[in-house]
């Protein structure tokens, strides 16, 4: 298969997975390649009176299998070659989990912490105005990501129900007092403790004292640093883009999230050291979470890590020479496309409510997530034992194999 098909990671592994389960090239290419590419221009007239001009992106990959669905991220380093792999893995990742949803992922090159609320308002509000035409509740429906919440879905789903009538259904991850689901806040930290917990199940591991690294302390890696202390597993070190803070005793989470609420950064909170975000990947510990931006772990650092474990809670943290590295070294490595899809399996979940017009209890999301992680990591478990393959190589093959049936079955 030519190389030039491969542009990042996800297309690599795909690549992978398709020569496993036998597809011709035009397979493969078919199944890389998105179904629609929006690139927009924002201009923003800033609080000062300036001007600049946002580049923002929404790439729909696969819509076989339901409506586009993929987060929206704000960050100065979006680039349309990473939102195009992002989208690509949430069809992955949808299809892992076997909800009828495709694939997509937006991005605006904005540095969120640099701009007011009025000024993230207009521009969220002017990026509806521009794409309106290509979102909605059947057709492509957002969520939040790096750099974007709630209250940034609120905005969306305004703007949109101006022009269509009121459409909660349009976003999820929003506010309970707008249309959110109980539980999406906190999904996907508490998806990476149920895939933890399922997976330590199926290979007679104790989770109990275990010590855990996360870098990133934003949706994701705060809500996975509690439950998995909940769980009793051991928090030795957190960061956030500002540093890290380590204490291989444990820290406690509560003086943490204390201080991350008052200073927005781990960095200063009492009884740790600081630690900068790059030793933070190489300290010894059982599981390693990288829970931030993608790419953290490649081929100069891969072979410096020193955990037993690395569990993907970040979209695409671990490049594919990384990947390699991890393997050779016997680390195994739990994919972002089982690892963090509680997010996506209550996004549906809250889709769902909204089309109902009907609310469900946190007790029914919780049960309801739980038995849908169960299932995706049953299966990835029993390919892994059947084949002797990695996790990755498993996740990929189920999703890649649904994705093509899909795809066939629709027609061209
Ligand atoms: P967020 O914006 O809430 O938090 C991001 C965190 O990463 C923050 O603590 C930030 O300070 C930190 N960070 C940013 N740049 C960093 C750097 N260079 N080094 C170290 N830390 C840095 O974002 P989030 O929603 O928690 O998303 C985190 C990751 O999880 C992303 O890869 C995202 O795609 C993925 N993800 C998110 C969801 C979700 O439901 N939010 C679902 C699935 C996957």
């Amino acid at each position: 298969m030519p190389s030039c098909s491969i542009k990042n990671t996800h297309d690599a592994f795909m690549l992978r997975a398709c020569t496993q389960l036998g597809y011709e090239q035009s397979t493969f290419e078919l199944l890389l390649r998105a179904s629609r590419e929006i690139h927009l221009e924002l201009p923003l007239r800033r609080d000062d009176g300036s001007i600049v001009v946002y580049n923002a992106y929404r790439v729909q990959h696969h819509n076989a299998r339901g409506p586009y669905k993929g987060g929206l991220r704000y960050h100065p380093d979006v680039t349309i070659e990473d939102v195009r792999g992002l989208a690509c893995l949430m069809s992955l990742k949808t299809a892992l989990v076997d909800i009828p949803l495709g694939g997509a992922k937006g991005g605006i090159d904005c540095d969120p912490s640099s701009l007011s609320e009025r000024e993230l308002e207009m521009l969220t509000r002017k990026f509806v105005d521009k794409i309106h035409r290509n979102i909605g509740s059947n057709l492509d429906i957002p969520a939040p990501d790096v750099g974007t919440n709630a209250q940034v879905m609120a905005w969306i789903q305004d703007e949109y129900s101006k022009i269509y009538g009121y459409t909660p259904s349009v976003v999820t991850g929003k506010p309970i007092v707008t249309g959110g689901s109980q539980g999406r806040e906190e999904a996907t930290g508490r998806g990476v403790g149920i895939v933890l917990r399922e997976y330590a199940r199926r290979c007679g591991k104790l989770l109990d004292g275990k010590s855990v690294v996360i870098q990133g302390f934003g949706n994701v890696g705060s809500h996975t640093a509690r439950i998995l202390g909940q769980m009793g597993m051991r928090i030795v070190a957190v960061s956030d883009i500002r540093g890290g803070i380590y204490n291989p005793a444990g820290l406690d989470l509560r003086d943490v999230e204390a201080h991350h609420r008052k200073y927005g950064t781990v960095v200063g909170t009492d009884g740790a050291e600081p630690v900068d975000n790059s030793t933070l990947l190489e300290l010894e510990c059982d599981y390693l979470i990288p829970a931030a931006l993608g790419s953290v772990i490649d081929g100069t650092n891969a072979g410096r890590i020193r955990a037993g474990i690395v569990v993907e809670a970040a979209n695409s943290p671990v490049t594919y020479d990384g990947s390699r590295i991890l393997e050779e070294a016997g680390i195994t490595v739990i994919p972002d496309i089982l690892a963090n899809a509680g997010g996506v399996v209550v996004s549906y979940f809250e889709w769902v409510q909204n089309i109902q017009q009907f609310s469900w209890s946190l007790e029914v999301i919780q049960r309801r997530l739980n038995r849908k992680l169960q299932v995706a990591v049953d299966e990835v478990c029993t390919l892994v034992d059947a084949e002797r393959c990695s996790y990755r190589d498993a996740a990929y093959r189920i999703a890649t194999r649904r994705l093509k049936e899909a795809f066939f079955a629709a027609g061209f």
